[in-house]
């Protein structure tokens, strides 16, 4: 769910130059009327995306109770006092460097501004696990926010579901995403995420594109990789669902997010050095990748 909305509000400009004021107010109109399931045909694809996004967002709630004491909200809910109290909360996590502190006098906080930096996070998240451990185990109650509540704050929330319930990455966030619908960390979180779970639990890690951190294939999809010779420049794997359909027109494999050209479709299939012919495969190129 996520990579599609996400996808849905990269193209949200163009389509609002494309279909215009009037037509936008329209869609804001319709919205007081729709219900995820009746959305008008007559709209075009992109539009409907962006209308769900909208009602998503609208529907979503300021914060939630994503465990017994642990909220996962926006700056609104670190803002409104009333809000803060009525929910008791005894400590904040800012995942932002451009969010204050509100109520030092009250509240304890603790601010990790490297969230959009580009920095590993690995030992962020360690941090920000242990603060919000001890403040439930001090029978406190814990705000975790940023701007929306959507990314940063939903990838400190989830490395905390990883670690303390033992969940891999996307268990973490379908259980995180079930109770607060509108979460979509970014793809540097996820590789993050990724790097975590390795971390915790010994996963190995997929194989990412190195330009924009969108995740690829994982070690399950090389073929006979025990056959691979390392001094290789190229990894052979199963076709992707994000691959062309059709190997034997296609002449390259583009990152489905980037589309920087990673590799080729093998249109004679492929023999392994041991012997096995595996009839559909790509070689995607190991300079291109992180992982
Ligand atoms: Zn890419
Ligand atoms: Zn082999």
């Amino acid at each position: 769910m996520h990579w599609r909305i996400r996808n849905a509000k990269n193209s949200m400009k163009d389509e609002y130059l494309l279909i215009g004021f009037s037509h936008w107010i329209m869609i804001i109109n319709f919205l007081s009327k729709i219900s995820e399931a009746n959305f008008n045909p007559k709209f075009s694809v992109a539009a409907q995306q962006i209308i769900l996004i909208i009602y998503i967002e609208m529907k979503a709630s300021s914060y939630n109770e994503i465990l017994p004491g642990i909220y996962l909200g926006d700056y609104k809910a670190a803002k409104h006092l009333e809000t803060l109290e009525g929910l008791g909360i005894t400590h904040i996590v800012i995942a932002a460097s451009d969010l204050d502190p509100w109520y030092q006098n009250i509240i304890n906080y603790k601010q990790f501004p490297q969230m959009d930096s580009g920095e590993a996070l690995t030992g962020i998240f360690r941090q920000s696990n242990q603060f919000i451990k001890e403040a439930v185990q001090s029978n406190g109650k814990v705000l975790i926010h940023c701007q929306m509540g959507v990314a940063r704050s939903a990838t400190l929330m989830i490395a905390y579901v990883m670690q303390e319930m033992s969940l891999d990455m996307n268990r973490a966030i379908e259980f995180v995403g079930r109770i607060r619908r509108c979460i979509n960390p970014n793809p540097f979180h996820i590789f993050q995420l990724r790097k975590f779970e390795n971390e915790l639990f010994g996963t190995l890690m997929p194989y990412f594109c190195k330009f924009c951190c969108i995740e690829l294939f994982s070690c399950d999809d090389i073929l006979h990789p025990e056959c691979n010779n390392q001094e290789n420049q190229t990894i052979v794997i199963k076709q992707k669902e994000w691959m062309p359909d059709d190997f034997s027109e296609a002449t390259e494999i583009s990152c489905p997010d980037c589309g920087t050209d990673v590799g080729e479709p093998l249109t004679s299939g492929y023999n392994c050095s041991c012997g096995q012919y595996f009839d559909t495969a790509a070689a995607i190129n190991k300079e291109l990748l992180t992982n």
